[in-house]
Parts: C-alpha cells; structure tokens; sequence
C-alpha cells in the first residue's frame, strides 16, 4: 500500500518506521528541512512510560485560582478571544473527574508499556545515536500531603502492573547523589527503575536516517502541505508548495501545524497547543544520572549526554518564542538561539510571556541543581503540545476513508509515539493489536 504520513515529528517518524516494517512504500512530508523541528525538538526528553496520569484530574480545580492569578504556577491559562480554547477548556474540566482520570490513566499505562517494549527492541534492532538512557526516574515531593498522593496512585498504578517504590528523602540522595542539597527540603520520592530517557530529535533524526538508509522511506522535506483535497467523503490528494500527492492511506501526524488543514467538514479533532519551555545548558559530571522530576515546580530534569535538559510548564493560550518554530528548522543552525534566558530580546506580548516563564524555569533550576550545569549558557525553547482535553491521543480512522490520524499525544509524545504507530499499522495489517485502539479513536 501507498502510504503518506504527514508531518516528521515523532508520531511521524515513528508510523514511518512502522508502516516501512510491513512493507508498505512510504513517504513522508514535512515543511521543514530536518525531522522533529517543532514540538519534537527540544522537549524534556523523558521516556516516562509509568507516569501517564492526564493533566486532567480533580486536583486541577483545586488549583485554578493559583493557575489563574499566581504568575508562577506551573499552569497558567491566558483567555483569548477564540471559540477552540473555550471549547477544549470546558471539555477538559469535564473530564476532571477522579473516575475518568483513572480510566485514561489505565489505557495510558497500557499504551506506555507497549511503548517501552517497542522502544526496546528498536534501540537494540537499529543502534539508533539519541543518548538513549536506561537510568529510571526519581519524583520527588516536597510536602507530605502530596507525597500521600502520590502514593496512593503508585499503589493504583502497581495492582495495574507498574513497578515503582516510594522513598525516603535519604534514599533519594542514595540513589541520584545530586540531590544531596536537597534532602531536608524533601517528604519523600517515587521511583520508577524501569524508565529512560533520550534526546527526542536525534531520536527522530537517526531514525530518518535509518529508514531512508535500510527501509527505502522517501522523504519530501522543505515541502509545505496546503491542503487535503476531499471528494465524496474520502481524500482525493494533498496539495504541497512542491506539487501533488496521491495514496492509498494519509496519516495525519501533523500536531499542531496541522490544525488548519484538519479543519475539513466532517472532522473535529479535539487539539490545543499547550505550550511548555526548555532549557538545555551544559551538563556538569555532577549532573543527575537519573531522570529527576520536581512536582513542587511541574519540573524535569534529564542529562542527555553531555546536556543537561530542563523542561516544565504548560501555559494555554500563550504561543511560546518565535524562535522555537523558526530557528530549528536546521538543527545544525540550532546554536543560534544561544542566549541567555536572562537578557534575550522582547518583541510582543507572547514572547514577553516566554521569556518571563523561561526566567522563571531558569531560576528554579539554578536553586534546585545549582551544580549541574552551566545555567549561563542556556539554550531556551518553547514547544506547543497537541494535546486533547482527556490527555489520550487520537488515533485511527475519520469521517472521511484513506485519512487517519496519529496526533494528540500531548506531554508524552516521546513516550508514547512507537506505541500508537504499531497500533495503527496493527489496524492497518488487520492483526490484534497489543492493546485496544477504540480507547483512542476520534
Ligand atoms: C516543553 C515540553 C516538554 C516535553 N517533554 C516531553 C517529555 O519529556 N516526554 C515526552 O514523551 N513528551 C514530551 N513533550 C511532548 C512531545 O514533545 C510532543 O507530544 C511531541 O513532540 C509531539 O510530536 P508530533 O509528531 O505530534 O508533533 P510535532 O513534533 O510538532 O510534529 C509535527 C510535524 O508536522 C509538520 N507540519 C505541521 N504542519 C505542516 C504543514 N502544513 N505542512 C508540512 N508539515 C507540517 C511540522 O513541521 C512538524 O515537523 C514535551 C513537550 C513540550 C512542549
């Protein structure tokens, strides 16, 4: 079968390299010149396959006060005069709910340990160069009330067949010494042995690589997609800046980029970018080994090689930096959005936001890892997550018949995108897939 993926994100490269394994002739498209350069580029870099709780969740409304008047919350909601943000924002506090919460936290944690098998064996079957880490990951709370919580999930979580154990704040510091300043600040951690982490976009890059090299996938970069022509409920083509294409299937794997074309009649794809920050500075030998997340701050830590990556926040309503989208088009020419967080310049209102929640992620990790890396020469970037309101991604068939969708992952693209590419070529192949792909459905 002839089948045109849309968009060289993870999900992306990912269905790519699923669909290629069947045998099927593949191409992808993409506007920019490299793989993974928007929401795929310089995310926290966390494989966190057993903490797939939805952002959704009762403890939410408990917090909208903080989320609405606190400039330092880890959330922070910015209305705009737009139907879509209060459609999906109406839909997302619907499903804050404990009964839904644990619902989608289940079909996530089936999807995450999918996900990690499939990482797996593809680490192993193609040597892909991404700084791939098998280190776990500590959370860490610093009061004893949300530590409670988080325990209680953990027990939840391990009768559904996670493997993770609470610890103390010294058992904490045994197991990633670089939190030895921090041991009177902390009520305790969850630790996950099991969990990985990588750089996203070598990941997507040495995969690209592989699956032009070995698995004869084209690739039609530098190449904008316009629209998806419809006729008689099914795609007739896609329009490009570099001409026509035709296929037997089309997968959306467009994240947000792709929300004006998904604007079609009879599709509604419940998507909004949730936009979040990173930093990625030099790492010193005294960097975390092990993923660290600090719940107090919504914040992650990952060294990645040489780098140490730092990421957190969620802003709805805010667009992020420029830059992220415009500078990363060439990862070669990435070390041009070298500025110090601290002083970089103010264009409008939405920059001005992100670089006040890029100072601020900055001046969290400089307090809570002041030896880990060399915090003046940070790299920032923003990203928008295509996130649904439930936190599950969409996958599988439209309205309309040969387009399919892959998008929605949210905060866990990374983590989850091997997962719902092999359910959808699962489909595709008419074999029973791993876990039930109706959970996902549009
Ligand atoms: C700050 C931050 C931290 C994160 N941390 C993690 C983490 O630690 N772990 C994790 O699992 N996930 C994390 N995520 C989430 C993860 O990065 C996303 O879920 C994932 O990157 C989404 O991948 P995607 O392929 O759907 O979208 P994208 O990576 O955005 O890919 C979509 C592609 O479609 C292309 N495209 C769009 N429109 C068009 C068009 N019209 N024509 C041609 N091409 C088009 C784009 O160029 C792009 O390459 C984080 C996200 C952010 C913002």
């Amino acid at each position: 079968m002839k089948v045109c993926l849309l968009g060289a994100g993870v999900t992306g490269i990912t269905t790519a390299y699923a669909f290629a394994r069947d045998g099927h002739d593949v191409t992808v498209i993409d506007r920019h010149a490299h793989p993974a350069a928007e929401t795929s580029f310089a995310n926290g870099g966390q494989l966190s396959y057993s903490y797939v709780a939805p952002l959704a969740d009762p403890s939410v409304l408990r917090k909208l006060p903080a989320l609405l008047f606190d400039r330092a919350s880890p959330l922070r909601f910015r209305a705009r005069l737009d139907p879509s943000q209060w459609r999906w924002c109406l839909a997302f506090l619907a499903a804050c709910t404990r009964a839904k919460s644990r619902q989608t936290t289940t079909e996530l944690l089936g999807l995450g340990a999918y996900s990690r098998a499939l990482i797996g064996e593809l680490v192993e079957r193609e040597r892909l160069s991404f700084d791939y880490a098998r280190s776990g990951k500590l959370v860490l709370y610093r009061d004893a009330q949300a530590f409670a919580s988080a325990r209680a999930q953990m027990a939840f979580q391990n009768r559904l067949g996670c493997d993770q154990r609470a610890v103390t704040p010294r058992e904490c510091v045994s197991i990633e010494p670089a939190l030895a300043a921090q041991t009177n600040r902390l009520a305790g951690g969850i630790f996950t042995e099991s969990e990985a982490s990588g750089d996203c976009h070598a990941f997507c890059v040495s995969l690209a690589d592989t699956l032009r090299d070995t698995y004869g996938v084209t690739f039609r970069l530098d190449t904008t997609i316009e629209s998806i022509r419809t006729r008689h409920d099914s795609v007739a083509r896609i329009e490009t800046s570099r001409g026509v294409f035709e296929a037997d299937l089309y997968i959306s794997c467009l994240g947000v980029g792709g929300l004006p074309l998904m604007d079609l009649p009879k599709l509604r794809v419940p998507l909004y970018p949730l936009t979040g920050y990173s930093l990625t500075v030099p790492a010193f030998t005294s960097a975390p080994r092990v993923s660290i997340t600090d719940t107090h701050h919504k914040v992650v830590y990952a060294t990645l090689g040489e780098r140490l990556r730092i990421a957190g926040m969620v802003d709805i309503g805010v667009r992020g930096m420029p830059f992220a989208h415009a500078h990363v088009a060439d990862a070669h020419v990435a070390d041009a959005h070298v500025a110090d967080a601290r002083t970089a310049v103010v264009h409008d209102a939405d920059t001005r936001a992100a670089q006040a929640r890029l100072r601020l992620l900055l001046s969290q990790a400089e307090a809570f890892l002041p030896g880990a890396g060399a915090y003046s020469q940070a790299i920032p970037w923003s990203g928008m997550r295509p996130a649904t309101p439930s936190g599950k991604p969409v996958i599988g068939p439209t309205p309309y018949h040969k387009l399919w969708l892959n998008t929605g992952h949210g905060a866990l693209g990374f983590t989850l995108a091997a997962g719902t590419a092999a359910l959808l070529a699962d489909m595709a192949a008419g074999r029973t897939p791993a876990c039930d792909p109706t959970a996902f459905a549009l």
